[in-house]
């Protein structure tokens, strides 16, 4: 368990490579604080242009996405719905860097992704993205501040700026008060929570969430999509969630419905 959760954070945003950080976007404004912070100019954040995805095995191919052409744009609240096999995993580990297309163009911030190397995804992954899963992947051991401080840690960043940024998250989620709590000790929901204030310490522009609430009863459910929505509207945070959970699709901007491996239409 400890080493599933850490083996996906070193492979999300690697360790310990400060120099590599592969700012690729089109900023408008760059602030030097302890890092590049790239501020965007309110474009999409996410553009997939007729992507397809292949997969294939022995003689046998398997479509995973065809022809999906998507546009999300700053601070949009945006969910992925469709029934099991229809490609939504696909198309957030595409956004995500964790699998490419076979033909089409994956845009983020407006920069084509097509010539990155590991080495630059994984330092886009850092400014850019946070990524929140059905399994909270926290480390048993670790506390809840621990546990969301273990991003920045991997990425060689200590001292006070790194106490700031982990408070800032928890109260952001409103998990400050349980900073001290090892995961064993909360509830579903407020694991969810945790693993959110950790997608969100390195302050990405998009955030990324795979199922957030399968694991979750519907109230806890609810409010992780509360607080997914309050990110967006109050933060201008840029969300694309995959959900089966029409009520979480519900609080979105927009839900895109996918058959097949292609989207079906979208609904305001
Ligand atoms: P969803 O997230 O909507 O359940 P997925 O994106 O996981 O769907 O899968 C879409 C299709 O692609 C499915 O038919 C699945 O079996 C197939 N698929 C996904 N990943 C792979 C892979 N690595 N190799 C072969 N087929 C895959």
């Amino acid at each position: 368990m400890v080493c599933v959760a850490l083996s996906i954070w070193i492979g999300l945003y690697g360790v310990v490579r400060r120099e590599s950080s592969a700012v690729v976007g089109s900023p408008a404004v760059v602030v030097y604080e302890e890092h590049v912070v790239v501020l965007t100019s309110g474009g999409n954040v996410v553009r997939l242009n007729h992507v397809s995805k292949e997969y294939r095995r022995d003689e046998a191919a398997v479509v995973a996405l065809w022809d999906v052409t998507l546009h999300v744009a700053e601070g949009e609240f945006c969910a992925l719905m469709g029934p099991s096999g229809c490609g939504k995993s696909t198309l957030l580990n595409i956004v995500a860097g964790l699998d490419h297309p076979t033909s089409g163009e994956l845009f983020l911030e407006e920069r084509s992704t097509s010539n990155l190397s590991d080495r630059e995804w994984t330092g886009l992954r850092r400014s850019l993205i946070g990524m929140v899963f059905q399994s909270f992947h926290l480390l048993p051991t670790l506390t809840a501040e621990d546990n969301v401080a273990l991003p920045l840690l991997l990425q060689g960043e200590n001292g006070r700026s790194v106490r700031r940024r982990v408070a800032e998250s928890l109260a952001r989620v409103g998990m400050e008060p349980r900073a001290r709590h090892r995961p064993g000790e909360l509830s579903g929901g407020e694991q969810q929570r945790v693993a959110i204030a950790r997608a969100l310490v390195h302050r990405p522009r998009l955030l990324l969430a795979d199922e957030p609430t399968g694991n979750l009863d519907s109230r806890s459910g609810t409010d992780v999509i509360a607080l997914l929505r309050s990110l967006s509207k109050e933060l201008r945070q840029t969300v694309l969630l995959v959900t089966h959970s029409q009520d979480a699709a519900r609080a979105a901007d927009h839900i895109h419905m996918m058959r097949d491996g292609q989207l079906d239409g979208a609904s305001a």
